[in-house]
Protein backbone atom coordinates (compact mmCIF):
# COMPACT_ATOMS: atom_id res chain seq x y z
CA UNK A 1 0.00 0.00 0.00
CA UNK A 2 1.58 3.61 -1.09
CA UNK A 3 0.56 5.56 2.13
CA UNK A 4 -0.52 9.41 1.47
CA UNK A 5 1.73 11.57 3.69
CA UNK A 6 -1.14 13.53 5.80
CA UNK A 7 -0.12 17.38 6.76
CA UNK A 8 -2.54 17.31 9.27
CA UNK A 9 -3.74 14.69 11.90
CA UNK A 10 -7.00 13.23 11.10
CA UNK A 11 -8.63 14.69 14.30
CA UNK A 12 -7.61 18.58 12.99
CA UNK A 13 -10.49 18.20 10.27
CA UNK A 14 -13.25 18.43 11.28
CA UNK A 15 -15.82 15.54 11.27
CA UNK A 16 -18.19 16.38 8.01
CA UNK A 17 -14.89 16.21 5.97
CA UNK A 18 -13.67 13.15 7.92
CA UNK A 19 -17.07 11.80 7.06
CA UNK A 20 -16.74 11.80 3.34
CA UNK A 21 -12.99 10.85 2.91
CA UNK A 22 -12.89 8.66 5.84
CA UNK A 23 -9.58 7.12 7.41
CA UNK A 24 -6.64 8.22 5.25
CA UNK A 25 -5.91 4.46 5.38
CA UNK A 26 -8.38 1.98 6.57
CA UNK A 27 -6.55 -0.92 8.27
CA UNK A 28 -9.48 -3.32 6.87
CA UNK A 29 -8.71 -2.87 3.20
CA UNK A 30 -6.28 -1.51 0.38
CA UNK A 31 -8.06 0.92 -1.69
CA UNK A 32 -5.93 3.50 -1.62
CA UNK A 33 -5.92 4.08 -5.55
CA UNK A 34 -9.63 3.77 -5.41
CA UNK A 35 -12.04 7.17 -5.05
CA UNK A 36 -15.18 5.22 -4.09
CA UNK A 37 -13.90 2.20 -1.56
CA UNK A 38 -15.03 -0.99 -3.53
CA UNK A 39 -17.84 -2.96 -2.61
CA UNK A 40 -17.23 -6.62 -1.38
CA UNK A 41 -19.42 -10.01 -2.31
CA UNK A 42 -17.97 -12.88 -1.46
CA UNK A 43 -19.30 -15.40 1.33
CA UNK A 44 -16.04 -17.44 1.43
CA UNK A 45 -12.74 -15.99 1.50
CA UNK A 46 -9.40 -18.33 -0.28
CA UNK A 47 -7.06 -18.86 3.00
CA UNK A 48 -3.43 -19.58 2.05
CA UNK A 49 -2.55 -22.15 4.40
CA UNK A 50 -4.27 -23.77 7.60
CA UNK A 51 -1.98 -21.54 9.39
CA UNK A 52 -3.48 -18.49 8.29
CA UNK A 53 -7.20 -19.92 8.90
CA UNK A 54 -6.73 -21.04 12.32
CA UNK A 55 -5.39 -17.31 12.93
CA UNK A 56 -8.27 -15.77 11.55
CA UNK A 57 -10.64 -17.70 13.63
CA UNK A 58 -8.26 -16.70 16.80
CA UNK A 59 -8.20 -13.39 15.79
CA UNK A 60 -11.63 -12.45 14.38
CA UNK A 61 -12.95 -11.15 17.29
CA UNK A 62 -10.58 -9.19 18.61
CA UNK A 63 -10.65 -5.83 19.50
CA UNK A 64 -6.62 -5.44 19.84
CA UNK A 65 -6.43 -6.85 16.06
CA UNK A 66 -9.63 -5.08 14.84
CA UNK A 67 -8.26 -1.99 16.12
CA UNK A 68 -4.13 -2.56 15.45
CA UNK A 69 -3.59 -1.67 12.10
CA UNK A 70 -3.45 -5.40 10.22
CA UNK A 71 -5.46 -5.81 7.18
CA UNK A 72 -7.70 -8.64 9.00
CA UNK A 73 -7.85 -12.19 7.79
CA UNK A 74 -11.10 -12.34 6.38
CA UNK A 75 -12.59 -16.06 6.46
CA UNK A 76 -16.41 -15.92 5.83
CA UNK A 77 -18.92 -13.31 5.69
CA UNK A 78 -21.12 -13.59 8.87
CA UNK A 79 -17.40 -13.56 11.28
CA UNK A 80 -16.17 -9.99 9.30
CA UNK A 81 -16.19 -8.43 5.66
CA UNK A 82 -14.11 -5.39 4.46
CA UNK A 83 -17.13 -3.02 3.67
CA UNK A 84 -18.87 -2.96 6.91
CA UNK A 85 -15.66 -3.04 8.59
CA UNK A 86 -15.05 0.68 6.71
CA UNK A 87 -18.15 1.78 7.89
CA UNK A 88 -17.67 0.21 11.10
CA UNK A 89 -14.13 2.15 11.68
CA UNK A 90 -16.29 5.56 10.57
CA UNK A 91 -19.35 5.19 12.60
CA UNK A 92 -16.88 4.56 15.65
CA UNK A 93 -14.80 7.74 15.14
CA UNK A 94 -18.57 9.91 14.62
CA UNK A 95 -19.71 8.89 18.13
CA UNK A 96 -16.67 8.90 19.52
CA UNK A 97 -16.26 5.36 20.58
CA UNK A 98 -13.68 2.79 20.19
CA UNK A 99 -15.35 0.09 18.38
CA UNK A 100 -18.66 -0.52 16.47
CA UNK A 101 -20.20 -3.68 15.43
CA UNK A 102 -23.02 -3.47 12.64
CA UNK A 103 -26.25 -5.44 12.54
CA UNK A 104 -28.90 -5.84 9.55
CA UNK A 105 -31.24 -3.69 11.68
CA UNK A 106 -31.53 -1.37 14.23
CA UNK A 107 -33.66 -4.12 15.90
CA UNK A 108 -30.59 -6.69 15.85
CA UNK A 109 -28.12 -3.98 17.11
CA UNK A 110 -30.47 -3.04 19.93
CA UNK A 111 -30.58 -7.30 20.45
CA UNK A 112 -27.04 -7.69 20.16
CA UNK A 113 -26.18 -4.83 23.07
CA UNK A 114 -28.91 -6.05 25.43
CA UNK A 115 -27.84 -9.83 24.53
CA UNK A 116 -24.65 -8.99 25.43
CA UNK A 117 -24.90 -6.95 28.36
CA UNK A 118 -27.51 -8.43 30.53
CA UNK A 119 -27.80 -12.18 31.84
CA UNK A 120 -29.94 -14.46 33.03
CA UNK A 121 -31.61 -13.10 36.79
CA UNK A 122 -30.58 -9.21 35.95
CA UNK A 123 -32.67 -7.20 34.36
CA UNK A 124 -32.96 -3.94 32.65
CA UNK A 125 -34.49 -0.40 33.68
CA UNK A 126 -36.10 1.52 30.62
CA UNK A 127 -38.17 4.76 30.21
CA UNK A 128 -41.95 4.18 30.07
CA UNK A 129 -42.37 5.32 25.71
CA UNK A 130 -39.71 3.28 23.32
CA UNK A 131 -39.74 2.64 20.07
CA UNK A 132 -42.63 0.03 19.72
CA UNK A 133 -40.25 -3.19 18.91
CA UNK A 134 -37.47 -2.53 21.21
CA UNK A 135 -40.66 -2.20 23.98
CA UNK A 136 -42.02 -5.65 22.41
CA UNK A 137 -38.21 -7.02 22.78
CA UNK A 138 -37.91 -6.38 26.38
CA UNK A 139 -41.49 -7.40 27.48
CA UNK A 140 -42.18 -10.54 25.26
CA UNK A 141 -38.62 -11.82 24.69
CA UNK A 142 -36.01 -10.92 27.29
CA UNK A 143 -38.27 -12.62 30.11
CA UNK A 144 -37.69 -15.92 28.40
CA UNK A 145 -33.92 -15.84 28.86
CA UNK A 146 -34.84 -15.02 32.37
CA UNK A 147 -34.42 -11.16 32.05
CA UNK A 148 -37.01 -8.99 33.56
CA UNK A 149 -38.18 -5.24 32.69
CA UNK A 150 -39.38 -2.60 34.73
CA UNK A 151 -40.04 0.76 33.20
CA UNK A 152 -39.57 4.23 35.22
CA UNK A 153 -39.60 7.73 34.24
CA UNK A 154 -36.22 9.03 33.01
CA UNK A 155 -37.41 12.05 32.38
CA UNK A 156 -36.99 12.37 36.23
CA UNK A 157 -33.19 11.25 36.89
CA UNK A 158 -33.48 12.41 40.89
CA UNK A 159 -36.63 9.47 41.04
CA UNK A 160 -34.70 6.49 39.10
CA UNK A 161 -32.30 5.91 41.37
CA UNK A 162 -34.87 4.58 44.07
CA UNK A 163 -36.05 2.04 40.94
CA UNK A 164 -32.53 0.47 40.96
CA UNK A 165 -32.53 -2.84 42.39
CA UNK A 166 -29.29 -5.28 42.60
CA UNK A 167 -30.65 -6.93 39.72
CA UNK A 168 -29.98 -3.96 37.25
CA UNK A 169 -27.81 -3.77 35.07
CA UNK A 170 -29.05 -1.66 32.39
CA UNK A 171 -30.50 1.87 31.92
CA UNK A 172 -32.46 2.11 28.84
CA UNK A 173 -33.96 5.09 26.80
CA UNK A 174 -34.09 7.06 23.88
CA UNK A 175 -33.85 10.53 23.76
CA UNK A 176 -35.02 12.75 22.38
CA UNK A 177 -38.21 10.83 22.81
CA UNK A 178 -40.37 9.35 19.89
CA UNK A 179 -42.82 11.19 18.71
CA UNK A 180 -42.83 13.98 21.84
CA UNK A 181 -39.46 15.10 21.60
CA UNK A 182 -38.80 15.69 25.01
CA UNK A 183 -35.32 14.76 26.12
CA UNK A 184 -33.66 12.35 29.15
CA UNK A 185 -30.96 14.26 30.54
CA UNK A 186 -27.93 11.63 29.24
CA UNK A 187 -25.16 13.02 32.08
CA UNK A 188 -27.91 13.19 34.97
CA UNK A 189 -29.01 9.12 34.36
CA UNK A 190 -24.80 8.80 34.17
CA UNK A 191 -24.77 10.28 38.07
CA UNK A 192 -27.46 7.81 38.84
CA UNK A 193 -25.49 5.39 37.63
CA UNK A 194 -22.12 5.71 39.05
CA UNK A 195 -24.02 5.72 42.70
CA UNK A 196 -25.58 2.47 42.00
CA UNK A 197 -22.06 1.28 40.55
CA UNK A 198 -20.41 1.94 43.99
CA UNK A 199 -18.63 -0.86 46.00
CA UNK A 200 -20.62 -3.15 42.87
CA UNK A 201 -17.91 -5.59 40.86
CA UNK A 202 -17.08 -4.99 37.32
CA UNK A 203 -19.18 -7.98 36.01
CA UNK A 204 -22.71 -6.13 37.51
CA UNK A 205 -21.80 -2.59 36.86
CA UNK A 206 -25.16 -0.99 35.85
CA UNK A 207 -24.87 0.46 32.16
CA UNK A 208 -26.00 3.22 30.41
CA UNK A 209 -27.45 2.80 26.84
CA UNK A 210 -28.71 4.90 24.55
CA UNK A 211 -30.44 4.97 21.46
CA UNK A 212 -29.15 7.47 19.30
CA UNK A 213 -31.25 6.90 16.38
CA UNK A 214 -33.45 10.56 16.18
CA UNK A 215 -30.29 13.03 16.65
CA UNK A 216 -27.72 10.58 14.90
CA UNK A 217 -24.21 11.33 16.04
CA UNK A 218 -24.36 14.91 13.97
CA UNK A 219 -26.31 16.42 16.55
CA UNK A 220 -25.22 14.10 19.82
CA UNK A 221 -22.70 12.32 21.12
CA UNK A 222 -23.90 9.87 24.06
CA UNK A 223 -20.90 8.27 24.81
CA UNK A 224 -19.59 11.54 25.43
CA UNK A 225 -21.89 12.26 27.84
CA UNK A 226 -21.61 9.40 29.65
CA UNK A 227 -23.41 6.57 27.89
CA UNK A 228 -21.88 2.85 28.26
CA UNK A 229 -23.25 2.06 24.90
CA UNK A 230 -24.96 3.91 21.71
CA UNK A 231 -27.60 1.52 19.63
CA UNK A 232 -28.53 3.03 16.75
CA UNK A 233 -30.68 2.25 13.12
CA UNK A 234 -28.80 3.04 10.56
CA UNK A 235 -32.11 2.58 8.35
CA UNK A 236 -33.14 6.26 9.21
CA UNK A 237 -31.16 9.76 8.78
CA UNK A 238 -27.71 7.92 8.81
CA UNK A 239 -28.51 5.71 5.78
CA UNK A 240 -30.63 9.21 4.56
CA UNK A 241 -31.98 8.16 1.85
CA UNK A 242 -34.51 5.11 2.92
CA UNK A 243 -32.81 2.14 0.12
CA UNK A 244 -31.33 -0.07 2.92
CA UNK A 245 -32.02 -1.46 7.03
CA UNK A 246 -29.32 -1.37 8.95
CA UNK A 247 -28.04 -0.59 12.88
CA UNK A 248 -24.67 -0.23 14.87
CA UNK A 249 -23.43 -0.59 18.42
CA UNK A 250 -21.20 1.63 19.49
CA UNK A 251 -19.01 1.32 22.52
CA UNK A 252 -15.42 1.05 24.43
CA UNK A 253 -13.43 -2.04 22.89
CA UNK A 254 -13.91 -4.06 25.96
CA UNK A 255 -17.46 -5.11 24.18
CA UNK A 256 -15.99 -5.86 21.10
CA UNK A 257 -15.22 -9.48 21.54
CA UNK A 258 -18.86 -10.32 23.15
CA UNK A 259 -20.55 -8.15 20.23
CA UNK A 260 -19.21 -10.00 17.49
CA UNK A 261 -19.59 -13.20 18.57
CA UNK A 262 -23.22 -12.47 19.06
CA UNK A 263 -22.99 -11.50 15.61
CA UNK A 264 -21.58 -14.34 14.45
CA UNK A 265 -23.84 -16.74 16.75
CA UNK A 266 -27.16 -14.71 16.09
CA UNK A 267 -26.30 -13.83 12.19
CA UNK A 268 -27.75 -10.43 11.37
CA UNK A 269 -25.08 -9.09 9.80
CA UNK A 270 -25.34 -6.18 7.65
CA UNK A 271 -24.89 -6.69 3.79
CA UNK A 272 -22.17 -5.48 2.21
CA UNK A 273 -24.13 -4.10 -0.13
CA UNK A 274 -25.99 -2.42 2.81
CA UNK A 275 -23.07 -1.56 4.09
CA UNK A 276 -21.62 0.37 0.96
CA UNK A 277 -24.68 2.13 0.92
CA UNK A 278 -24.61 3.81 4.15
CA UNK A 279 -20.33 4.28 3.54
CA UNK A 280 -20.37 6.20 0.38
CA UNK A 281 -24.05 8.21 0.31
CA UNK A 282 -25.32 8.02 4.25
CA UNK A 283 -22.53 9.04 6.17
CA UNK A 284 -20.60 11.74 3.83
CA UNK A 285 -23.85 13.58 3.48
CA UNK A 286 -24.70 13.11 6.61
CA UNK A 287 -23.49 16.94 8.14
CA UNK A 288 -24.83 18.89 4.87
CA UNK A 289 -28.34 16.62 4.88
CA UNK A 290 -28.99 17.44 8.83
CA UNK A 291 -28.14 21.12 8.49
CA UNK A 292 -30.31 21.82 5.76
CA UNK A 293 -33.36 19.35 7.23
CA UNK A 294 -32.21 21.31 10.96
CA UNK A 295 -32.81 24.85 9.33
CA UNK A 296 -36.16 23.78 7.38
CA UNK A 297 -37.78 21.89 10.88
CA UNK A 298 -36.27 25.20 12.58
CA UNK A 299 -38.59 27.97 10.11
CA UNK A 300 -41.62 24.58 10.14
CA UNK A 301 -41.50 24.67 13.67
CA UNK A 302 -41.79 28.70 13.74
CA UNK A 303 -44.73 28.54 11.28
CA UNK A 304 -46.62 25.78 12.50
CA UNK A 305 -45.98 27.71 16.28
CA UNK A 306 -47.88 30.44 15.10
CA UNK A 307 -50.30 28.63 13.53
CA UNK A 308 -53.86 29.77 14.93
CA UNK A 309 -55.12 26.01 14.76
CA UNK A 310 -51.90 24.30 16.15
CA UNK A 311 -52.20 24.10 19.70
CA UNK A 312 -48.43 23.38 20.58
CA UNK A 313 -45.41 22.76 18.75
CA UNK A 314 -42.51 20.39 20.18
CA UNK A 315 -39.33 21.15 18.70
CA UNK A 316 -35.81 21.49 20.45
CA UNK A 317 -34.92 24.59 18.67
CA UNK A 318 -38.17 26.50 19.36
CA UNK A 319 -37.56 29.53 21.42
CA UNK A 320 -40.26 27.95 24.39
CA UNK A 321 -38.74 24.64 24.39
CA UNK A 322 -39.54 23.53 27.93
CA UNK A 323 -35.78 22.08 28.15
CA UNK A 324 -34.02 24.75 26.27
CA UNK A 325 -31.03 24.42 28.70
CA UNK A 326 -30.46 20.79 28.58
CA UNK A 327 -31.28 21.24 24.80
CA UNK A 328 -28.30 23.51 24.10
CA UNK A 329 -26.27 20.99 26.21
CA UNK A 330 -26.64 17.88 24.96
CA UNK A 331 -27.94 18.33 21.01
CA UNK A 332 -24.50 20.01 19.74
CA UNK A 333 -23.12 19.27 16.48
CA UNK A 334 -19.34 18.52 16.44
CA UNK A 335 -18.11 21.67 16.31
CA UNK A 336 -19.97 22.72 18.92
CA UNK A 337 -23.19 24.48 17.89
CA UNK A 338 -26.96 24.20 18.83
CA UNK A 339 -28.11 21.10 16.65
CA UNK A 340 -32.00 20.65 17.54
CA UNK A 341 -32.15 18.24 14.81
CA UNK A 342 -35.15 17.25 11.64
CA UNK A 343 -37.81 15.80 13.76
CA UNK A 344 -40.83 17.78 14.91
CA UNK A 345 -44.03 17.08 16.73
CA UNK A 346 -47.26 19.31 16.74
CA UNK A 347 -50.55 18.75 18.69
CA UNK A 348 -53.31 20.32 16.79
CA UNK A 349 -56.65 22.29 18.53
CA UNK A 350 -59.67 19.72 18.33
CA UNK A 351 -62.08 20.08 15.73
CA UNK A 352 -65.87 19.38 16.68
CA UNK A 353 -66.09 16.11 14.23
CA UNK A 354 -65.62 12.49 15.21
CA UNK A 355 -62.08 11.83 13.50
CA UNK A 356 -59.55 14.22 15.31
CA UNK A 357 -58.41 16.86 12.96
CA UNK A 358 -54.64 15.37 12.98
CA UNK A 359 -56.23 12.82 11.31
CA UNK A 360 -57.95 15.12 8.52
CA UNK A 361 -54.93 16.56 8.12
CA UNK A 362 -52.89 13.80 7.21
CA UNK A 363 -55.15 11.85 5.57
CA UNK A 364 -55.56 15.53 3.22
CA UNK A 365 -51.82 15.35 3.20
CA UNK A 366 -51.86 12.13 1.84
CA UNK A 367 -53.97 12.72 -0.69
CA UNK A 368 -52.92 16.21 -1.64
CA UNK A 369 -49.76 17.19 -1.10
CA UNK A 370 -46.74 16.96 -3.13
CA UNK A 371 -44.07 17.39 -0.74
CA UNK A 372 -44.72 15.60 2.19
CA UNK A 373 -44.97 11.75 2.41
CA UNK A 374 -47.26 10.00 4.58
CA UNK A 375 -45.12 7.36 5.77
CA UNK A 376 -43.53 5.49 8.69
CA UNK A 377 -39.68 5.57 9.72
CA UNK A 378 -37.61 8.74 9.19
CA UNK A 379 -34.61 10.76 9.00
CA UNK A 380 -35.11 10.52 4.84
CA UNK A 381 -34.45 13.05 2.40
CA UNK A 382 -37.96 13.27 1.47
CA UNK A 383 -40.36 14.94 4.32
CA UNK A 384 -42.29 12.24 6.11
CA UNK A 385 -45.47 12.11 8.30
CA UNK A 386 -47.63 10.34 10.49
CA UNK A 387 -49.87 10.19 13.19
CA UNK A 388 -48.49 8.54 16.26
CA UNK A 389 -51.34 8.14 18.32
CA UNK A 390 -52.85 5.42 15.79
CA UNK A 391 -50.30 4.41 13.91
CA UNK A 392 -46.40 4.19 15.44
CA UNK A 393 -47.83 3.95 18.85
CA UNK A 394 -50.76 2.74 18.33
CA UNK A 395 -50.28 -0.83 20.70
CA UNK A 396 -49.85 1.30 23.52
CA UNK A 397 -53.13 1.65 25.92
CA UNK A 398 -55.09 4.86 25.54
CA UNK A 399 -54.14 6.12 28.95
CA UNK A 400 -50.52 5.33 29.09
CA UNK A 401 -50.21 7.36 25.75
CA UNK A 402 -51.87 10.50 27.73
CA UNK A 403 -50.28 10.14 30.43
CA UNK A 404 -46.77 10.64 28.44
CA UNK A 405 -47.83 13.34 26.28
CA UNK A 406 -49.14 11.77 23.36
CA UNK A 407 -52.14 13.11 22.11
CA UNK A 408 -54.69 11.95 19.88
CA UNK A 409 -54.37 15.44 18.00
CA UNK A 410 -50.41 15.07 17.87
CA UNK A 411 -48.85 14.77 14.12
CA UNK A 412 -45.02 13.68 13.89
CA UNK A 413 -43.12 15.26 11.19
CA UNK A 414 -39.43 13.85 9.70
CA UNK A 415 -38.50 16.59 8.03
CA UNK A 416 -36.50 16.40 4.23
CA UNK A 417 -34.48 17.97 1.62
CA UNK A 418 -37.53 19.53 -0.31
CA UNK A 419 -37.76 23.33 -0.42
CA UNK A 420 -39.12 25.10 2.72
CA UNK A 421 -41.32 26.76 0.87
CA UNK A 422 -43.19 23.99 -0.44
CA UNK A 423 -43.32 22.22 3.02
CA UNK A 424 -44.94 25.09 4.67
CA UNK A 425 -47.29 26.09 1.67
CA UNK A 426 -48.48 22.25 1.51
CA UNK A 427 -48.86 22.16 5.57
CA UNK A 428 -50.86 25.51 5.22
CA UNK A 429 -53.31 24.45 2.71
CA UNK A 430 -54.22 21.16 4.45
CA UNK A 431 -54.54 23.42 7.49
CA UNK A 432 -57.16 25.58 5.79
CA UNK A 433 -58.97 22.05 5.00
CA UNK A 434 -59.35 20.90 8.65
C1 LIG B 1 -36.52 2.68 13.56
C2 LIG B 1 -36.03 2.71 14.92
C3 LIG B 1 -35.44 1.57 15.51
C4 LIG B 1 -35.34 0.24 14.79
O1 LIG B 1 -34.59 0.31 13.61
P1 LIG B 1 -34.80 -0.74 12.41
O2 LIG B 1 -33.67 -0.43 11.49
O3 LIG B 1 -36.16 -0.45 11.82
O4 LIG B 1 -34.74 -2.10 12.98
C5 LIG B 1 -34.98 1.67 16.81
N1 LIG B 1 -35.08 2.82 17.50
C6 LIG B 1 -35.62 3.93 16.98
C7 LIG B 1 -35.69 5.18 17.81
C8 LIG B 1 -36.12 3.92 15.67
O5 LIG B 1 -36.68 5.03 15.16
Amino acid sequence: METRKPHRKKEDYKLRTHLIHGNFESKKWDYDHHVVPPVSHTTAYRLSSLERGARGFVQFASADEALSGHIPIYIYDRLDEPTRSMLEENLAYAEDGEICVTFATGMASISAALGTALRHGQEIVAHKILYGCTYSLITNWLPRFGVQARFANFLQPESLAAEITPATRVLYFETPINPTMELVDIAAIRRVADQANAGREEKDRVLVIVDNTFATPYCQRPLLLGADIVVESLTKALGGFGTDTGGAVIASKEWYNLLMLFRKDFGGVLSPGAAWDVLVYGLPTLATRMTNMQKTAQRVADFLRQHPKVAGVSYPGIADFPQKELAKQQMVNPDGKFAPGSMLYFVLKGGNSKQTRAEKMVDYLAEHAYSITLAVSLGQIKTLIEHPFSMTHSALPDDQKRAFGMHPEGVRLSIGLEDWHDIIRDLELALEKV
